[in-house]
């Protein structure tokens, strides 16, 4: 498996949502071989996933051999969050100008200088819009008066500028990109909104504004007839084939396909807590998680692995929230914690491993924890009469309740380790037979 080294701004940690500013994140692929920069922007609204997806993917998934990518996967992270194409309104209208007392007028400003940096050579604004663009009007869905499947120039060029020539730039992706694509309806078009021309919606937008500041930028539109990871798939056909244009060498972690972009979505969605010490693989979740051990009195920091997942602060739980969808609840028990064990030993399947706290184990049949003097071992869902500490037991799947479990399945459970009324930390075994997430792989994953 490809290792991702990121250099990596924002979420290695973010603080939980109370203290929030909802920020967006800048992430840099850079590289060792000198190329140009591109600038990929997801989530201008929160109401077009496949856009936001795809730029996850893009941070996560991807490793960059020459040039630079720069990612914002979520630019406008509260709409994306609360399933609102815009909270404070739609923001890809504020870039020509917009009151001090907008709310979000220091997030535009913060991207407009990211736009304007003298690196960026070109910008990607991912978007998902209704429809099938045609430059005729064919039917209600498919005509000059829809967006989906388009590339969008604001003109057909800008005089003196790197890659200026959008028009060509714009004929060459699409003629790529469309030969990957059977299904007809699906191949882009090109849509130049000519802009300067009059067009006063056009002149509020980040494209826009981009291009008023000497910068080549496009939009690039996912159908919304399509699922969100049919979107996020077009999207990614789309940047790639820029990255191959600017002869930006790139690898990826996955084999771009429908189905695997749709797993890779659906199911990367881990969570730590504790410097890790808690480790949640949230795939097939449940919808709520009781008695999670938390802090009393201090803020809760958490790692994720991707920038989509916010954690929420609902006073009395924690929502814990993934783009547009809404992942699970954590019902907090308080603690204080104890630092003085990093990993304990356990018989997996008749095999000893030392296993940090924090990971996860994969058990065919039956695990033990082995004795740790001092310590007490907590099964979450196991109790056997006369056991405080439930270590020197060898335990199969159906001997813990299934509703304890983390998952919909009842395979994946908690082994809590407490010194005294304190909290050591936490492994999860795992009776799934689905590969588990690597937690040595995770823990090096520096998107966390
Ligand atoms: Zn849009």
């Amino acid at each position: 498996m490809l290792r991702v080294f990121l250099c990596f701004t924002g979420l290695l940690v973010s603080l939980l949502a109370q203290a929030q500013q909802w920020d967006f994140t800048l992430h840099k692929h850079t590289s060792s071989q000198a190329g140009p920069t591109l600038l990929v922007i997801g989530g201008i609204q929160g109401d077009e996933p496949g856009g936001f997806n795809a730029a996850s993917l893009l941070v996560t998934d991807y490793v960059i051999h020459s040039g630079e990518v720069w990612v914002v996967p979520n630019l406008n992270f509260e709409s994306i969050i609360k399933r609102s194409r815009g909270v404070h309104g739609d923001m890809n209208r504020k870039f020509k100008g917009m009151r001090q007392n907008d709310p979000e007028f220091q997030l535009v400003e913060k991207i407009k200088s990211i736009i304007k940096d003298k690196q960026v050579d070109i910008i990607l604004n991912l978007h998902d819009g209704s429809g099938f663009y045609r430059p005729e009007y064919v039917d209600k869905s498919h005509g000059p008066q829809r967006w989906g499947q388009s590339l969008i120039i604001d003109q057909t060029e800008l005089v003196d500028v790197t890659y200026g020539r959008l028009d060509l730039i714009a004929n060459s992706i699409i003629q790529q990109v469309n030969l990957r694509i059977k299904n007809k309806e699906h191949r882009y078009h090109i849509k130049n909104t000519q802009t300067r021309l009059g067009n006063v919606e056009m002149e509020k937008t980040l494209t826009y504004y981009a291009i008023k500041n000497g910068k080549a930028a496009f939009g690039i539109e996912a159908s919304k007839s399509f699922g969100t990871h049919y979107r996020a798939y077009y999207h990614l056909q789309m940047i790639e084939s820029f990255m191959q244009y600017l002869g930006i060498n790139y690898e990826r972690d996955l084999e771009l396909s429908i189905k695997n972009v749709k797993n890779r979505i659906d199911n990367n969605v881990k969570l730590a807590l504790y410097e890790e010490k808690m480790f949640f693989d949230m795939r097939d979740v449940r919808d709520r998680l009781r008695y999670v051990p938390m802090k009393k009195g201090e803020p809760l920091y958490f790692r994720a692995s991707n920038p989509l997942i916010a954690v929420l602060d609902n006073k009395r739980y924690y929502n814990v929230r993934y783009g547009n969808r809404s992942v699970t609840k954590l019902l907090p028990q308080y603690f204080d914690f104890d630092s003085s064990i990093n990993s304990i030993s356990l018989l997996v399947d008749g095999v000893k491993k030392d296993v940090m706290l924090g990971d996860i184990v994969a058990v065919d049949k039956h695990f033990q924890v082995n004795p740790l003097e001092g310590y007490r071992v907590n099964i979450i869902g196991f109790t056997k009469k006369g056991y405080a500490s439930e270590h020197g037991l060898s335990i199969t799947q159906r001997d813990i309740k299934s509703r304890f479990s983390i998952d919909k399945q009842g395979k994946l459970f908690r082994v809590e380790i407490y010194k005294g009324d304190q909290f050591c930390g936490m492994v999860l075994v795992d009776f799934s037979s689905r590969p588990v997430a690597s937690a040595e792989t995770t823990r090096l994953n520096p998107v966390f």
